[in-house]
């Protein structure tokens, strides 16, 4: 505590204290009070009887389950039953938005992630307190006596015995106090230090318009649904559309009180050769440098006959699919989730995997734990395409329970974000609540792949394909969109690195790949499969599981005989089609992670040569563009998409080219295994510079990004109300262009990617850091600094001097190492010499401009 602190809190005391002593007038009335009570104590001197369970639910209805509820008929007030059996016992709770508000990334569908909390008796009271799962101890070892040692249990709630029936062990407590309230999980999300005071917020909870919609009670499981109402008097930002009044926004959540599973369920822990969601837990009591026992994510399957190769389970992963879903769809759905049979077949089960249809007129709603529910939802500003979440026991990692959450936009034309130029950035900032980031769980599959077929949708136009065309490009989609999602459910997180399985010639050969995978998963973000002769084109997705996926649920669901049997399996990982990196290693975001083959976006194991094409083909494209997508009678609101849809792909393009530069291949077999490298292998001196040719071609050269000028006088957007108030409406060609290449030159010259440069000399990387300064250098000016600049190359010029500026002067210098210090301030010199003050008069400008930037710099420069 700081001294301002302390100061005021005694301040503070001293207050109170003060208070106490000039508040004669209060003790009078207090003692007056006493009085009449004890008056009333004397006439009436019946002992004080205990009111019995019965006297306290006269008025209440019963709701009989796992925990017995009794809920007033007049008022509407919950009471709950704890029995002496459930005390000491483990529970599960388990959260889910029932229905929310995107702008406070509270979504339907949204998993709160589940806990442990045990029941306790302490007095005459009843304590909720939520478990630490995080740690193991041997039993056998000495040191686990002291287990609990500096881990803490969370009381979330204690609340007060009302009645005690001592026959049937059975107490009485208020459910109001409980349920009214954030008491088993935070349901508004926290105000992050530094947010803008003008974004959204949820306003304060309100007890009083708090209320509980419904109950359901079963044997396993107590499930009720809270709206919970946040109010505030005055708002600066009423929210979206979606807000009908900002002042007071309900957030709906579903809470599930669950019995611990007490089955045979048997913990299979994680390896990092395989991607599978997990809950991790550390072994206290080990002594070796990897005391990891984390529980991997998967459903509980056990053969029902458990000496046949091949058998039905006891008990398969049934789906319900939600009467919601269009017509039209269900069969392509229903597809998509058998696919995983074809996996599972090879790990010794036969229809693991159900399909049903939710009738009609069920009586259990989409959002019941009981059921797995494939869901349609149509929401303004969907947060995903496609969401696939499970819930587990964190004790063992058995999945209790799965949902797909499918967005409409998917079929439609209407676009995820407005400014679709900025579909890279937006998609790592995608809106999903904490809970998804921390657990890794979001998937932008869903944007990702919208955006694929909002593309193969305008080539199709363009190329004058059939609708029969366009109708099973649409049909792949949704199928790989429903098998990605699916294998989410399945514990499965994502592989990015799965697209290396074919080469372009490969993919480009319509009979090789009819039935198949494209990737070795369909757990990747790959690019849409497009051949430039349109002749050629074979399939645009995969439409089966791929050989990861299958390889993957062996692990996950194949009762194994044996360890070895266990070990064999895992040592095939250092086969071609199985190689594996999910999120932490892919290379989405500028600086981050090491392995250019982790991309998404991206397609085969030619990496540059595929991206290339695909440049090619959308410079081709742009030239038709107008004559297709300009349709007489509509605004232009059509050809602009399609417009930035095609600088979006080859935008992609260049970044997945970018990533080759100080680039390591990363192998995680273990040491000795069969087919294993060297965990690091730096990208070859050859495909390094075949990086750098393609970047200095397409993303930096003075025509890199040009369109046909006409195209710019017809980039405009339908006027709507007054929605031009906040921006103006012209397109903004310059911005749009050097944003794109500020993505590629955030990353060539992010901090780690320079250190890893110069770490990487060390051990076998050939294409030294000074080799590669002065090839980037050349590849900003070297056409055109002797001449004249025109307007974009004059934008670049500048952007990326200021870049080489800050990395020594910046706020973020500090964690450029010395060497690529040096190197800027060599590169800043070369330009200083090279920008003659030469060309037309803008381009005499520019290079003054440039030759005052450095010489104000390396004033700077200590
Ligand atoms: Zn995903």
């Amino acid at each position: 505590m700081n001294i301002k602190k302390r100061n005021t809190l005694r301040l503070l005391s001293l207050v109170l204290l003060v208070c106490a002593f000039i508040a004669p007038q209060n003790l009078e009335a207090q003692r007056k009070k006493k009085d009449k009570k004890s008056k009333t104590e004397v006439e009436a001197p019946k002992p004080k009887k205990d009111k019995s369970i019965k006297d306290l639910t006269k008025s209440s209805k019963k709701i009989e389950g796992l925990f017995t509820m009794y809920r007033d008929t007049i008022t509407g007030s919950l009471q709950m039953v704890i029995s002496d059996a459930h005390l000491g016992k483990d529970y599960i709770h388990f959260n889910q938005v029932a229905n929310g508000v995107t702008d406070a990334g509270r979504f339907r569908g949204a998993y709160g992630g589940s806990k442990v909390f045990k029941v306790k008796k302490y007095y005459d009271k009843i304590e909720f307190v939520s478990q630490n799962t995080s740690f193991y101890f041997d039993p056998e070892s000495a040191i686990s006596k002291s287990k609990d040692a500096n881990t803490s249990e969370g009381i979330m709630a204690t609340v007060k015995i009302e009645a005690h029936d001592k026959e049937e062990g059975l107490y009485l407590i208020k459910a109001d106090d409980l349920f009214l309230k954030e008491t088993f999980t935070q349901v508004k999300p926290p105000r992050f230090p530094g947010s803008s005071p003008m974004a959204f917020s949820l306003g304060n909870l309100d007890k009083t318009k708090t209320k509980i919609n419904s109950i359901k009670n079963y044997e396993d499981n107590t499930n009720l649904e809270v709206e919970y109402v946040y109010s505030s008097p005055s708002v600066l930002n009423g929210g979206s559309q979606a807000i009908t009044d900002g002042r007071n926004v309900s957030i709906k959540v579903f809470h599930s009180l669950i019995a611990m599973p007490d089955n045979s369920y048997e913990p299979l822990f994680d390896d990092p050769r395989v991607g599978y969601f997990t809950t991790q837990v550390e072994d206290q009591t080990a002594t070796n440098s990897t005391p990891y026992k984390d529980l991997v994510h998967r459903w509980n399957l056990i053969k029902k006959d458990p000496e046949a190769a091949i058998s039905e389970p006891v008990k398969p992963i049934t789906w319900w699919m939600e009467n919601s879903t269009p017509v039209e769809w269900r069969e392509t759905i229903t597809q998509g989730v058998l696919e995983w049979n074809k996996a599972f077949e090879k790990a010794g089960f036969k229809n693991a995997m159900v399909v049903k249809m939710q009738p009609d007129d069920a009586d259990w709603d989409a959002g019941d734990i009981n059921y797995n529910v494939l869901r349609w939802t149509s929401s303004p500003n969907p947060p995903f395409g496609g969401y696939g979440p499970s819930f587990v026991n964190p004790r063992s990692g058995e999945i209790i329970g799965a949902d797909i959450m499918l967005e409409y936009v998917h079929f439609t034309n209407r676009v995820f974000y407005d400014q679709l130029f900025d579909l890279a950035k937006a998609d790592v900032e995608f809106n999903a609540s904490e809970y998804l980031k921390k657990n890794k769980v979001l998937c932008s599959f869903g944007h990702v792949m919208h955006e694929n077929s909002l593309f193969g949708q305008a080539l199709i136009e363009t190329t004058g394909g059939s609708d029969l065309e366009m109708a099973r490009m649409k049909k792949e989609s949704m199928l790989a969109l429903i098998m990605h999602e699916v294998g989410h459910t399945l514990g499965l997180n994502h592989n990015m690195k799965a697209s290396q399985l074919f080469s372009p010639e490969e993919l480009a050969d319509k009979d090789f790949i009819e039935g198949k995978c494209l990737t070795g998963s369909v757990m990747d973000y790959a690019g849409i499969n497009i051949t430039n002769d349109r002749a050629k084109q074979g399939q645009y997705y995969d439409t089966s599981v791929g050989p990861y996926d299958v390889w993957a649920i062996q692990f996950g669901y194949m009762p194994f005989k044996s360890e070895q049997e266990k070990v064999a399996l895992l040592n095939r990982s250092t086969e071609p089609e199985l190689i594996f990196g999910n999120d932490a290693d892919d290379m989405r975001a500028p600086g981050k992670a090491i392995d250019p083959r982790v991309m998404i976006g991206d397609l085969s194991n030619d990496q540059i040569g595929y991206s290339i094409d695909r440049i090619k083909l959308v410079d081709s494209m742009m030239s038709g563009v107008k004559t297709k997508f300009a349709k007489t009678g509509e605004s232009y609101q059509e050809l602009r998409r399609a417009y930035y849809l095609l600088s979006g792909q080859r935008a992609t393009a260049v970044n997945v080219i970018s990533r080759f530069i100080g680039g390591v291949y990363v192998d995680r077999a273990m040491i000795g295994q069969e087919g294993g490298s060297q965990p690091f292998t730096p990208v070859s001196l050859e495909d390094q510079k075949r990086a750098m040719n393609a970047l200095t071609k397409y993303a930096f050269a003075p025509t890199a990004f040009s369109a046909p000028s006409e195209l710019y006088n017809d980039l405009a957007m339908q006027r709507r109300g007054f929605g031009f108030m906040r921006g103006t409406e012209d397109p903004k060609i310059h911005q749009q262009v050097l944003t794109y290449q500020q993505n590629v030159l955030s990353h060539v010259l992010h901090y780690n990617t320079l250190q890893r440069i110069t770490d990487s000399e060390l051990y076998g990387n050939e294409y030294s850091l000074s080799t590669f300064m002065t090839d980037l250098n050349s590849a900003v000016f070297k056409a055109d600094i002797n001449g004249n600049v025109n307007s974009f190359r004059q934008n670049l010029q500048i952007s990326y001097t200021n870049t080489l500026i800050d990395m020594l002067t910046g706020k973020q210098s500090s964690r450029y190492s010395n060497n690529a210090k040096s190197m800027a301030l060599y590169n800043l010199k070369q330009i200083r010499s090279m920008a003659a003050v030469t060309g037309n008069v803008s381009s005499k400008a520019h290079k003054e401009h440039l030759r005052t930037l450095i010489d104000n710099a390396l004033k700077e420069v200590k």
